[in-house]
């Protein structure tokens, strides 16, 4: 006679085991019992048909059972629910929920997969009718019927977890005003508190009321709407709630079975997926299982575990001896325009196993692009890798806006492989410019972890930084002075990496030091510069200001965030005043486009300068950019200049800004206190770079430039083309030895005949950074004031004609003039 299987749940692990026991045996008799209206439904997909992202309905119905039972030739039951089981007699007792009916069933085998269930604490005001949660279809069906017919207009989520940031999303879709409560001091777990800033930043950009910190004391009904009142005292008034604050097993039948459960109510199961009974199989949210990584026992609700599961508890009922190897909890999340991935342990979950940062683990955060610099849609994205000190890979976790799948894919592998850091360095993955990069920002986290635990370079993390200070360490800023003043850490000092060579003098070589640039990729270069000389105990800090900065500032730390580059402008009160003056929108408005994708900061500013430079008041400029520092950039910059952003954002593929041209001229241009003036001596490659970066840089915020050229820097300014001008002998020797403009210059410092200089101009090829060329006539396009030196251009034999066109001709007493009015003045 052919065995019997019965399996509880239809949904994810119960009818993966149905399709794949089919497959495995013709001949068992399998009956699944449902107690819902529908199998194998889409339960991941429901926030998005809430949403409208997913607009059929029917789509979400993956199976019917008729169709489920043609294919597989399984007694599909749904409205059929499991009240009991009796293990003595191998029966199920089931109620019919259509007829009441209740009936047994016997099985020779007996799977469970009954999944889990939101968990709904007795909070005072609970079952208020304006109060949902979201699981199956009857749940998505009964919060799509109360938005249509009851105006709702206002909405919570209580619970930042996957589920209460979708619905967030889902209702901030429908146009309604959402406010998201959660308990802890960040949202979505699975990521780190560091991680989690930038989600943070980004939810409150969309208009999210993210409130954290803050718990539900209690619900009361006022006048058809629900008033929620927060443990700090705070009151929110909503048309609806939506409850999503975690998940509990759905393991009532097994207890009173007598089957072995863990403290939170998790059936314990062995490798093969088999309970303390051996006739009973259970899988799925219901089930305690090995982490992947610490191989302690754990619960993680996820689908793809459930139905490899599925497959494995099929496999062992016809004897096959297949076992579960664990689950890593890799999981990913769309948050608005964000992507949040993880995979394997999280630094919290370090910390809770006591264990300890620098002694049992290190992290790394890198901001790698999501695809070559140069090839439009290259976003960075927050990369955290977890490492033992043997470089064993404890964890991954990636915020950004493309590609993050893929890369925590690889990391996900990567772990299941075993794989150390090591290995991630010799991964050859595929490239091309739209896809990726030759070095991939898995091989990135390779290379500079690798640095890490070999003391090459020694790392540091944002929430180390007080600590340190007060311990006397000289925090180095190695970015431009024009970076710099767009904000710093506190107490900072700033030498720029390119001058670390010649003000080593002024640094203390029996001090500690912790360096940091955007990212850390300066930081490292400026670190070994410091190692190579003598300095002892220097240390990079880990994902740059980019990181300290986006944490410092959304963690609400006022002490500490000083930059006006914060990811999120909500801390900068000017901006925060712009937000809030009411818009009037001239629909008759003359409006332009600039395409400023691919473009590195601070191109696409500049890009904005010029164009608007053109156009009249009132006219509205339509950007777009590939560079996510534009987004707020471009409110600062507006703002400083009298124009105002009427709308901004990211479209899913660029960030754009809609920028009206203000009436009044740029206030700073009537200061004069605030004009920039250098003096360019120098005929240096990468001084000349620097000084053009800085020109246009100042001229972008609006301010008056003057560079004054002399002596060797006149070579920099002068044309490429050879002239045909008589000279005497000394000026026309110094003519044939001196370069003819800036493409013969070369570098201060490893010039190696010439290879340097291609070098240099190499990467700013690749990183879109403008050649010095361009730069120059950028200069004069913006109208910074070139002039050349009379008196050294006498000296040196330089005439007139040989200079670029926009040269002025002054004296020092120009130069003198312009620098009293400047606050900033620089010898180059
Ligand atoms: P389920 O798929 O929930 O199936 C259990 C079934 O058993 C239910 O239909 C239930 O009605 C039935 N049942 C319970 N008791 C009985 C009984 N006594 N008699 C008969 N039937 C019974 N996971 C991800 O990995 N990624 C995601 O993006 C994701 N998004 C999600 C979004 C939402 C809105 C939801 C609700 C879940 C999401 N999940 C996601 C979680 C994922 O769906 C679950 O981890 C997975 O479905 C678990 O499979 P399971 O078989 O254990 O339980």
């Amino acid at each position: 006679m052919s065995k019997k299987v019965v399996i509880i749940g239809g949904v994810a692990g119960g009818a993966s085991t149905a399709a794949r026991l089919r497959r495995n045996d013709e001949n068992i008799e399998i009956i699944m019992l449902e107690k819902g209206k529908y199998i194998s439904f889409a339960n991941c997909g429901l926030p998005y048909h809430i949403g409208g992202s997913i607009q059929e309905r029917d789509n979400l119905l993956l199976q019917t059972p008729e169709a489920f039972n043609q294919r597989f030739n399984v007694d599909v039951r749904v409205l059929n629910e499991v009240l009991s089981i009796d293990r003595e007699k191998k029966t199920v007792e089931v109620k019919n929920l259509e007829t009441n009916e209740v009936y047994t069933e016997a099985y020779d085998t007996l799977v469970l997969s009954p999944g889990s269930t939101p968990i709904q604490p007795p909070i005072k005001g609970i079952d208020s009718e304006n109060i949902f949660i979201l699981w199956n279809m009857d749940h998505m069906d009964q919060i799509i019927e109360h938005i249509k017919t009851k105006n709702i207009k206002k909405t919570a989520v209580i619970g930042g977890g996957f589920i209460g940031i979708e619905m967030a999303e889902n209702l901030h879709d429908l146009k309604l005003d959402v406010s998201l409560v959660e308990m802890a001091d960040q949202v979505m777990a699975p990521v780190d508190f560091d991680m989690a800033q930038g989600i943070h930043a980004h939810m409150r950009d969309k208009n999210v009321n993210l409130i954290l910190s803050d718990g539900v004391n209690y619900f009361e009904d006022v006048n058809g709407q629900t008033k929620i009142v927060l443990n700090s005292g705070k009151e929110l008034l909503v048309d609806m709630v939506i409850l999503s604050i975690g998940v509990k097993a759905q393991s009532g039948l097994a207890k009173n079975a007598g089957l072995t459960l863990n403290q939170r109510g998790g059936i314990v199961v062995d490798k093969f997926m088999l309970t303390n009974d051996p006739s009973i199989y259970a899988l799925g949210d219901a089930v305690e299982i090995e982490h992947f990584v610490t191989k302690e026992q754990a619960m993680i609700p996820l689908a793809g575990p459930a139905n490899k599961q599925g497959r494995i508890v099929a496999d062992n009922i016809v004897g096959k001896k297949t076992t579960y190897k664990g689950t890593q909890g890799t999981s990913i999340a769309k948050v608005f325009d964000l992507t949040v991935a993880n995979t394997g342990l999280n630094e919290k979950d370090l910390k809770r196993a006591g264990k300890e940062l620098h002694k049992d683990y290190e992290t790394l955060i890198i901001h790698p692009k999501s695809n070559a610099g140069y090839y439009p849609g290259a976003f960075p994205m927050t990369f955290k890798t977890i490492f033992d000190l043997e470089g064993k890979i404890l964890g991954a976790q990636i915020v950004g806006y493309n590609g993050v799948d893929k890369r925590i894919d690889v990391m996900a592998t990567a772990m299941r492989f075993g794989g150390t850091i090591y290995d991630l360095k010799d991964l050859e993955l595929a490239y091309a410019p739209p896809f990726s990069s030759a070095k991939a920002p898995e091989n990135m986290v390779g290379f500079t972890a690798e640095n890490m635990l070999n003391g090459v370079c020694p790392m540091v993390n944002w929430h180390e930084i007080d600590a340190l200070q007060a311990d006397g360490a000289v925090i180095l800023d190695v970015r431009t002075a024009e970076e710099a003043e767009l904000g710093a850490i506190k107490d900072s000092i700033n030498i720029e990496v390119d001058d670390l060579r010649n003000k080593l003098g002024v640094l203390d070589k029996n001090k500690k030091y912790v360096i940091y640039c955007a990212v850390g990729i300066r930081g490292y270069i400026a670190l070994r510069i410091l190692k190579e000389n003598g300095f002892k105990e220097v240390y990079n800090l880990t994902g740059g200001y980019s990181t300290y900065n986006c944490v410092v500032c959304n963690s609400g730390d006022d002490d500490h965030c000083t930059g006006t580059t914060c990811c999120n402008d909500v801390c900068d009160p000017d901006v925060q005043k712009e937000l809030q003056m009411p818009r009037q929108i001239n629909t008759e408005v003359v409006e332009f486009d600039l395409n400023a994708c691919g473009l590195a900061c601070p191109g696409p500013i500049r890009a904005v300068y010029q164009k608007m430079g053109d156009m009249n008041p009132g006219e509205v400029l339509n950007v777009t950019a590939t560079d996510p520092g534009f987004k707020s950039d471009i409110r600062k910059w507006a703002h400083s200049q009298g124009n105002e952003v009427l709308d901004s954002g990211f479209d899913g593929k660029t960030f754009y800004a809609k920028v009206l041209k203000g009436g009044e001229a740029p206030k700073h241009d009537s200061h004069p206190g605030n004009n920039k003036t250098m003096v360019v001596f120098s005929d240096d490659l990468d001084r000349a770079i620097a000084s053009f970066i800085i020109a246009n840089g100042a001229a972008a915020m609006g301010r008056k430039v003057t560079m004054f050229f002399t002596f060797w820097g006149l070579n920099v300014i002068k044309k490429h083309e050879k002239m045909n001008l008589k000279k005497s002998l000394i000026p026309s020797m110094f003519s044939k030895m001196l370069p003819r403009g800036s493409k013969q210059l070369k570098l201060s410092k490893m010039h190696m005949g010439g290879i340097g200089s291609k070098m240099i101009r190499g990467l700013m090829n690749e990183y879109n950074v403008d050649s010095l060329e361009m730069m120059i006539k950028q200069a004069i396009d913006a109208g910074v004031n070139i002039i050349a030196c009379n008196m050294s251009m006498d000296l040196m034999g330089v005439h007139e004609d040989e200079l670029i066109e926009g040269v002025q001709l002054g004296g020092v007493a120009t130069y003198l003039a312009e620098g009293e009015e400047a606050d900033i003045n620089l010898f180059i």
